[in-house]
């Protein structure tokens, strides 16, 4: 299976935290938390259309300015994802620069916020045009988690507690498009970025008699063929892929049943481990997750794979013993699992 999303850590693991996920087959990029966003190139901030946030602490937040920086004066419509207070936080951020003549160009960038509450959401539009200034409020239903929904993939968050509200996040593919390699082969159709192009247009959901465009007969010729009898010679759907992001929060019941129930069975799951193993109590105290805890969390999802960041900068040289230690509960969970059940 090709993957389509295809996530990164922006930094290293004692780097400000922030993952990025590009597409496979759009010029589109999604964006996890906005601390130092320096090392991404200024080509993958201007694919960016979505932007979730965990919360406003400075190391996630603090990258808004390089990304409105890279981004204004683009046309773009930006969509930014944040816990309670979020709206006010942007605004913030806008009120620190003057915008006397951003008026007398036509829209240069207009950002749309959304504010996550525990039983709704709260958009507002902040548009270059108008000096920034808050507009288009309204509170909509906040149902299942869900934060964004196209046709090729969703997003859902879960509200979290570290002392303030924060978010984790789960992106998931709706399902994947596979093509049935023995029939392409049968076929007299060549191979190809057709073949791309056709997976796009399943995404997007295009109807069954939309024209495709096939090269035939080693490339000298070309076919029409309608995409549905297309869809059902050629193609077969699997699961999609699922990436889930967890950073900042704390090991308590409540947030583990939130946290298990948002990244379950995910392919890869991103989550912080600032502490080690036997720092559980600082990390209660700083409303942190220690190694060990996310290797527990991993484990009790069924999460395929684990990456832990954000590492305290107190621990600068024990990389490997904070990975070692995920990895070991991660595993240690998955092994009791396994193990068959023994007599009563
Ligand atoms: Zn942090
Ligand atoms: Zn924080």
């Amino acid at each position: 299976m090709k993957p389509i999303l295809h996530p990164r850590l922006t930094n290293d693991v004692y780097g400000d935290p922030g993952l990025q996920v590009e597409f496979l087959y759009e010029k589109r990029a999604l964006l996890f938390d906005l601390g130092d966003i320096s090392a991404i190139p200024n080509g993958t901030l201007l694919k960016v259309t979505d932007v979730f946030v965990s919360h406003t602490h400075i190391d996630h937040f603090i990258g808004f300015d390089h990304l409105l920086r890279i981004v204004f004066g683009r046309g773009k419509i930006i969509r930014l994802y944040g816990p309670e207070n979020f709206i006010a936080n942007v605004e913030g951020k806008l009120a620190g620069f003057t915008w006397n003549l951003v008026d007398k160009y036509a829209e240069s960038i207009c950002l749309e916020v959304v504010e996550v509450r525990e039983d709704h959401l709260l958009r507002a539009r902040f548009r270059a045009i108008d000096r920034f200034k808050r507009s288009d409020e309204s509170r909509e239903p906040f149902v299942d988690g869900l934060l964004l929904e196209e046709p090729s993939f969703s997003v859902r968050t879960a509200i979290l507690e570290h002392r303030v509200p924060c978010l984790g996040f789960a992106v998931k593919e709706s399902f994947h498009v596979n093509v049935r390699k023995d029939r392409l082969e049968a076929s007299e159709f060549s191979s190809g970025s057709w073949l791309n192009e056709l997976k796009q247009f399943i995404f997007e959901g295009k109807p069954d008699d939309f024209p495709i465009r096939i090269p035939v007969n080693g490339g000298k010729e070309v076919k029409e063929m309608a995409l549905g009898p297309l869809k059902e010679d050629l193609i077969f759907m699997s699961p999609g892929q699922k990436i889930a992001y967890v950073t900042d929060t704390v090991y308590n019941e409540a947030n583990k049943t939130r946290i298990v129930d948002l990244i379950s069975e995910a392919d890869i799951f991103f989550c912080e481990s600032p502490f080690l193993a036997e720092e559980a109590e600082r990390g209660a105290e700083r409303r942190h997750l220690t190694s060990r805890q996310a290797g527990l969390l991993a484990g009790e999802a069924g999460v395929k794979h684990l990456e832990t960041f954000h590492y305290s900068p107190k621990h600068k040289g024990c990389e490997a013993q904070l990975q070692r230690e995920a990895q070991d509960a991660f595993r240690e969970v998955l092994d009791a699992k396994e193990q068959p059940l023994s007599g009563i």
